[in-house]
């Protein structure tokens, strides 16, 4: 049977470490949200986000803009935070409304503001999980599913710098038929689709890692990508979902706000 890799112990461990540098500051850091529109997702990203600041004496400090906002006043909301000396990292919740491209607010983010951009939170999320296995990933198999720019693709530059042998998987590959195939030899299996079910539990090799960053809604429960209970069986640890990834995503974002506070120093 797996052992459980749980977010929560190690986010608060992470965060003892992150205090201290708040501390060492020696100013108050602000982070400013802006959230366009109403999405249940996003505030609910948006209040753990203001506990896990609150918890840091971080300000939290949450702008709301209208679902009609154009992409133009956006841009020039987000100029004034760039100008604005007391902010020390920006971030603008996803989902955006339609008529906003994210690509294009994303570039009119100050570099040294930019604090989702700086290092991928969900991709440092997953070493962070991996290093605390105490396991070398030197010449492991690791397979990645899903190729997005947040998460799949960063994440296997991530695993090639540990000298890990990485496949990356995707769309293509499952209609390839080759899914299974490329699944049954992961020595490490990193799962970030957004299908509930994609992943059969037969397929996971024995002692494998695995590590699932989908979140999806099944009836009123909120499970992963991969058939927990039957790869549990086979596993040698495995992310429970929810409480593996997630809480320790807010957490490298509050990182990445104390890594921004730094460098503007
Ligand atoms: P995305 O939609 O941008 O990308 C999905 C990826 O899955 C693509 O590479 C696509 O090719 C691949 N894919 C789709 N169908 C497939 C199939 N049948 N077989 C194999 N590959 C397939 O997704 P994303 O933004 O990377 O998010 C993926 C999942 O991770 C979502 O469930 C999302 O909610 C979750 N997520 C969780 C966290 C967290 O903190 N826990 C953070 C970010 C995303």
């Amino acid at each position: 049977m797996a052992k459980l890799l749980e977010g929560k112990p190690l986010a608060e461990k992470i965060k003892q470490g992150i205090k201290q540098e708040v501390l060492s500051l020696k100013k108050k850091l602000v982070l400013a949200s802006v959230q366009v529109g109403e999405n249940p997702g996003a505030s609910a990203y948006v209040k753990s986000q203001q506990k896990a600041a609150e918890s840091l004496g971080i300000e939290y400090r949450l702008d709301k803009l209208g679902q009609e906002t154009s992409e133009k006043s956006l841009i020039e909301f987000i100029q004034k935070l760039n100008s604005d000396k007391s902010v020390n990292g920006i971030i603008v919740q996803m989902p955006l409304p339609s008529q906003i491209d994210y690509k294009e607010i994303s570039r009119h983010i100050s570099p040294e503001k930019d604090i989702e951009g700086m290092h991928p939170c969900t991709p440092a999320s997953v070493m962070e999980l991996l290093n605390s296995t105490g396991v070398d990933l030197y010449g492991k198999e690791v397979v990645v599913v899903g190729h997005s720019e947040i998460v799949g693709k960063p994440l296997a530059l991530l695993l090639l710098d540990k000298f890990a042998t990485v496949t990356v998987c995707h769309i293509g590959t499952s209609k390839a038929g080759k899914l299974e195939e490329h699944v049954r030899k992961a020595e490490v299996l990193i799962v970030a689709v957004g299908k509930a079910g994609l992943i059969k539990g037969e397929w996971i090799k024995q002692g494998a890692i695995v590590i699932d960053v989908g979140i999806n809604r099944v009836g009123d429960k909120i499970v992963g990508d991969v058939e927990f209970e039957e790869a549990e069986k086979r596993a040698s640890y495995i992310t429970p979902v929810p409480g593996g990834v997630g809480p320790l995503t807010v957490t490298m974002l509050m990182r990445n706000l104390v890594e921004a506070a730094k460098l503007q120093q």
